[in-house]
């Protein structure tokens, strides 16, 4: 599906200018928004996450309103925010298989090939009876990835992932990123500029809630 953005603003109760008329074509694959910290990244994803309201504009997900019918796009939408919880004392499969539950999945015997098949897509398997408390921040991403891809969401959204994982934990998440964007929508905000520039087939640069420059990583990061 195709995220089209068209003059969206945002500005907090504070006066700050979060979104200042960010217009963006977002095609499926996956696509990097770059910028440094305070940009407007988590802002733009949780209105597109239908999670907060902006002052003006819109967003249409091919023809669904965004900013209109928030049910229908929630039912599409996987959204991975920045710093998600998760609780300490229940294993990885007990809080899919949760999530599973809450999405629709009544069936007991098809919310646990769903449930597996995520802890396999996310490289949790061996661990899925490990309480969430025990997983390093790399197994946290991974796992937040499976919660994200429940109810096989077309438009994925993901804030700021690779921060504070080590390189190796980098490596496996982004391949995880490229299973996922083979044929979804997926937005990645980040700060890594090798985010990326080894993971989207389009980008945008984003900075005091203007949209700089957008395009293919190799021809803007060579500007850079
Ligand atoms: P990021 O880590 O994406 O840069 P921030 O550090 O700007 O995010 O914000 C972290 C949280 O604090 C967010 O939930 C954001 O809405 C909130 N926040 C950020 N700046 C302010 C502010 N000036 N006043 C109130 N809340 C803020
Ligand atoms: P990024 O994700 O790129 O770091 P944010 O969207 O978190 O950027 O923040 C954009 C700007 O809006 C920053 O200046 C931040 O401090 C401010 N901001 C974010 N959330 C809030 C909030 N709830 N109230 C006031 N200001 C906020």
């Amino acid at each position: 599906m195709e995220l089209r953005i068209r003059n969206l603003s945002k500005t907090y109760a504070n006066g700050v200018v979060a979104l200042d008329k960010v217009t963006l074509n977002i095609p499926p694959g996956m696509f990097g928004l770059l910028g440094p910290n305070g940009a407007g990244k988590s802002t733009l994803m949780r209105i597109l996450a239908t999670l907060q309201e902006c002052d003006a504009g819109s967003v249409f997900l091919d023809d669904i309103d965004v900013l209109d019918e928030k049910d229908e796009v929630r039912r599409m939408l996987g959204y991975l925010p920045q710093d998600f919880g998760v609780y300490p004392r229940v294993t990885a499969y007990e809080l899919l298989d949760h999530f599973a539950q809450l999405k629709g999945i009544a069936n007991r015997n098809r919310r646990r090939e769903v449930v597996d098949g995520l802890l396999q897509q996310t490289n949790l398997f061996e661990v899925r009876h490990q309480k969430l408390g025990t997983f390093s921040g790399g197994m946290r991403q991974r796992f937040g990835v499976a919660q994200a891809l429940i109810g096989d969401p077309q438009l994925i959204i993901v804030d700021e992932p690779t921060a504070g994982l080590d390189p190796q934990e980098r490596v496996r998440f982004h391949n995880l990123l490229s299973d996922i964007g083979a044929d979804k929508t997926v937005l990645l905000s980040t700060h890594i500029v090798s985010d990326v520039a080894d993971l989207c087939a389009n980008m945008a640069i984003i900075n005091k809630g203007h949209v700089l420059l957008c395009g293919e990583p190799a021809r803007l990061i060579e500007g850079i």
